[in-house]
């Protein structure tokens, strides 16, 4: 399938994240798909989690606008036999970062994304009410892109600055809330190096900011 869409190289998205940050809940410089599918948080839900999920539409394809399709209920159900299974399901992410490190933000993180249904962080339900959700176009089996990688850093180091409730320990996989039910982002995904650069840029941003 062919890639639709403006395209970011890495070291735009990088520059940007870095330069602009938030503004109003809304990631400066990122292309907006505006989503339905969000609520109001309920009060006095401070944002202070972080979820990094995966998804890919049909399973294991890349590239495309399905998974914006499918965040935005304008999926059309019979390109592919999966997606009689998720007809009607209406959810979202705030994020979305592409195969190609390409974002895309469908709900203000001021709003509940519904990314990740039910769900318990330390004895705490129902983690839509204080988190920010992330989808990496991916599979749990399939190494993710250095793009990814680098793009998701420079997301999480403007999202720690912009909500500092998100503390590191506060950055989990869909897997650890949803235990059972859930496996993304799946063993693919590579915390050490996910956190060894986050920590690695946190020097560099004192300097640029
Ligand atoms: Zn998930």
């Amino acid at each position: 399938m062919t890639q639709h869409g403006i395209q970011h190289t890495v070291k735009d998205s990088v520059i940007t994240l870095s330069n602009d940050g938030v503004l109003d809940g809304w990631l400066k410089g990122v292309r907006r798909v505006v989503s339905p599918n969000c609520n109001q948080r309920p009060a006095d839900n401070e944002i202070s989690l972080l979820v990094i999920h995966n998804i890919s539409l049909p399973p294991g394809q890349y590239g495309g606008d399905h998974i914006e399709r499918f965040f935005t209920n304008r999926l059309d159900h019979s390109l592919d036999p999966f997606y009689k299974e998720i007809e009607g399901v209406e959810v979202s992410s705030h994020l979305l970062i592409k195969r190609t490190g390409e974002i895309v933000q469908f709900v203000s993180f001021d709003e509940r994304a519904w990314h990740a249904g039910a769900s318990t962080f330390k004895t705490r339900e129902n983690c839509n009410d204080f988190s920010i959700g992330v989808e990496l176009e991916g599979e749990d089996e399939v190494p993710y892109t250095d793009a990814q990688y680098e793009v998701l850093v420079s997301i999480t180091r403007c999202l720690t600055k912009e909500y500092p409730a998100i503390s590191i320990d506060r950055i989990i996989g869909h897997q650890d809330i949803s235990p059972g039910r859930k496996t993304d982002p799946g063993k693919a995904f590579d915390w050490e190096r996910y956190f060894d650069q986050i920590k690695a840029k946190s020097d560099i941003s004192t300097e640029v900011v």
